[in-house]
Parts: structure tokens; C-alpha cells; sequence
């Protein structure tokens, strides 16, 4: 079996009703997903993480690097391709691309041997996921707790037994959001905010120790994520873990988080760290540092099911009769596409999604979708 070609698939939609991050304005939802055909007709998917229109490019960009060799060399295609660009590429759009490329091999791998993704990769220590609800962006013009009170609520009438929202819109505002949905929600509910970096280390620090008292399982992204001297001391200013890795790409950039203690949890993305390959060497980082390992999830079904593949892998740490699972990132906003690109969606029922069981990723893909939602 050999690789006859590499295609980018760009999905588009604009939103009809913008929302923000702490820093970001979302327009448009807009993700990038990678096809490899082979020369038998086995063909596999996978998905970027970042920006649609250059991680279409930088997958252009290898595909010579990967045509016409063996898809079930992807350690081999994985280092090969890295290393011919990684004197520009330790972080950002090398390891996005290569992300979707990775993961679109163990899609053929998992094809070909007839065997989940995994499978393949050492087998499930479980493949029922407790996830949890991402949202609680500030839709533009609105009111932010108000907002977050309203989509929050109805996520735990829908099931989820934890939430993340946003934060990182001012200390005050945020306090005042996180005590509002504190109260909405009440005590049985997981609680996480997430700042997309938008504080420096004294702020963070207020926001820690004030919204501590509402019981909050663990503070994302405080910080820029260059800023590693920060996050370390922000695990020593405040109560609350913290968390963040989704823009740590590869093992090295990891390895350099966790020597210096950054976070009581991290968070990679396998459509950005590397892919599944990548994201497996960070289990064992994990361990040894002694860090709680909760990925990141953040696109289509393509990536939800790479993710899911990757939960299903990750070592329970400690072993033990009550022994947790890593929580599920779970999107609640707005993307008319995420779903619809599946022929059959991948959906939670009561907070819990099931690990697709089907060969690879266990996913197919409607073109039809993927036509209507391609950008004009
Ligand atoms: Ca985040």
C-alpha cells in the first residue's frame, strides 16, 4: 500500500452571531481537515487545530515529503517530516499540519488492520467519556454573566455533570460572571474558567484567590504561553489548579513546561501537539512529572474523534477502585458543521460520549457536507 495523494478540505461558516475570548473576536468557524488516499482506495482523515487557510498550505507544502510511501510508516513519515522543517517549525503550523497528517494515517492503519485507533495503540482503559461543556463566550453586545448563566444552565438540564466558561473580560466582571453561574449551576457541578491568556500574572493572581471560594476545579490558560516563569508561580500565589498546554506543541516544548512546573494539568491537543503519535509520548512526560493529563478538544467530529481515541488511552493515575477518567473537552457553541461532515454525529448522552468503535477514527465522512459547508 502507498500513498497516491494528499487533499485539504477547508470548512467555512460565518456566524451570525460573533463572540469573544478574551482576546479573540470568532467571525466565522472556519477548521481544516486533511485526506491521504491510498493506492488500494483506503483513505483516512484527520483534522488541524488553528488557522484553516494556513494549515492548508503547510500540509500542501509536505505533501512531498509523504506521497508514495508506505501509510503504515507513521512513526518514520512523522520524524522525516518534522525534521525537514523543524529549524522553522518547533511550534505553530508544522505541528498543526503534521497533526492532521498523523492522524489521518491512523485512520488508514486503523482501516487497514480492521481495529479501532485504540486498539492499535495499546487498547482502552475505557471508551465511555465524562465530558464537559465548553462556552460561556461573551457573544458580542451581550451581557457576559447573563450570557453564561443562560447556556450554562441549560448545559446541566442536557446533562453535563461539568462546565468550563470563559474568562478574561476584567477581574471584577469576571468575579461577578463566576459567582452568578456558581449560583445557577449550584455545588454539584464542575466549574472551570478559562482566560485564553488573557491576564498578566497579577491579575491571575486575583482572580484565583478570589474566585477560589466558588469551588472552581481548575483555572485554564492564565497567562501567555510563553510566560512559563508566570505560570509557575502562579501554582504558588493562589488556591486553584491550574491548567494549560494547548499551544505547547510537541514533546519539547512540553517537556520545558513540565521541568518547571507550569500546571497541575495538561491540556494538548492532538490536532495541534503533534497528532496521536506525539500526543502518546506526552502520556509518558505525564506520568513521570507526575501531572494530570486532561486533553484539549477543540473543532469537528474529526477531531472529536481523534480525542476521543486519544481519552481512551491515557493510563488512569493512579490506579484504583474510584479511579477517574480524564474529562472530555465537549464545544457547545455555535458550528453548523461540526456534526454534519459525520455521517453519524458523535454525541453525548447525559455527559458521557462513547469512544467510536469502528475501524480508525470509527467515523465516515458525508462529502455532501463537506461541498456545502466549503468556502465561497
Ligand atoms: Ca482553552
Amino acid at each position: 500500500m502507498i500513498i497516491t495523494e494528499i487533499n485539504t478540505h477547508i470548512l467555512y461558516h460565518e456566524l451570525e452571531t460573533p463572540f469573544q475570548s478574551s482576546f479573540s473576536t470568532f467571525a466565522a468557524r472556519h477548521h481544516c481537515l486533511v485526506e491521504i488516499v491510498c493506492d488500494d482506495g483506503t483513505i483516512g482523515w484527520g483534522e488541524c487545530l488553528g488557522p484553516a487557510d494556513i494549515n492548508a498550505a503547510t500540509v500542501k507544502s509536505m505533501a512531498s515529503m509523504i506521497i508514495g510511501r508506505n501509510p503504515l510508516d507513521i512513526e518514520p513519515i512523522w520524524l522525516d517530516t518534522y525534521n525537514q522543517f523543524r529549524d522553522q517549525g518547533q511550534r505553530g503550523p508544522i505541528h498543526t499540519a503534521l497533526s492532521g497528517i498523523d492522524i489521518a494515517l491512523w485512520d488508514i492503519a486503523g482501516k487497514h488492520y480492521n481495529a479501532p485507533i485504540y486498539q492499535l495503540m495499546g487498547g482502552a482503559y475505557r471508551t465511555e467519556i465524562p465530558a464537559y461543556a465548553t462556552g460561556g463566550f461573551k457573544p458580542v453586545g451581550a451581557d457576559h454573566a447573563k450570557a453564561c448563566v443562560e447556556e450554562m444552565t441549560a448545559c446541566v438540564k442536557d446533562g453535563f455533570k461539568a462546565v468550563k466558561i470563559k474568562i478574561g473580560f476584567g477581574v471584577n466582571a469576571d468575579i461577578a460572571t463566576i459567582k452568578a453561574v456558581r449560583n445557577a449551576i449550584g455545588a454539584d457541578i464542575a466549574l472551570m474558567i478559562d482566560a485564553n491568556h488573557g491576564y498578566d500574572v497579577i491579575d491571575a493572581t486575583a482572580i484565583g484567590r478570589r474566585a477560589a471560594e466558588f469551588n472552581i476545579e481548575w483555572f485554564e490558560e492564565p497567562v501567555i504561553p510563553e510566560a512559563l516563569t508566570s505560570y509557575t508561580d502562579l501554582r504558588h500565589n493562589q488556591p486553584i489548579p491550574i491548567a494549560g498546554g494547548e499551544t505547547w506543541h510537541g514533546r519539547y516544548a512540553n517537556e520545558e513546561a513540565l521541568k518547571q512546573n507550569c500546571v497541575d494539568i495538561l491540556q494538548p491537543d492532538v490536532c495541534g501537539v503533534g497528532g496521536l503519535s506525539e500526543a502518546r509520548k506526552l502520556i509518558t512526560l505525564c506520568e513521570v512529572h507526575h501531572v494530570r493529563l486532561v486533553p484539549h478538544v477543540w473543532g469537528t467530529a474529526v477531531a472529536l474523534a481523534a480525542g476521543l481515541h486519544f481519552h481512551a488511552i491515557i493510563p488512569p493515575s493512579p490506579p484504583s477502585h474510584n479511579q477517574r477518567s480524564p474529562l472530555l473537552e465537549f464545544d457547545r457553541t455555535y458550528n453548523p458543521f461540526r456534526q454534519a461532515i459525520v455521517k453519524a454525529p458523535i454525541e453525548h448522552k447525559n455527559g458521557i460520549v462513547s469512544v467510536p468503535n469502528g475501524p480508525g477514527l470509527g467515523i465516515e465522512i458525508d462529502r455532501d457536507a463537506l461541498k456545502q459547508f466549503a468556502p465561497i
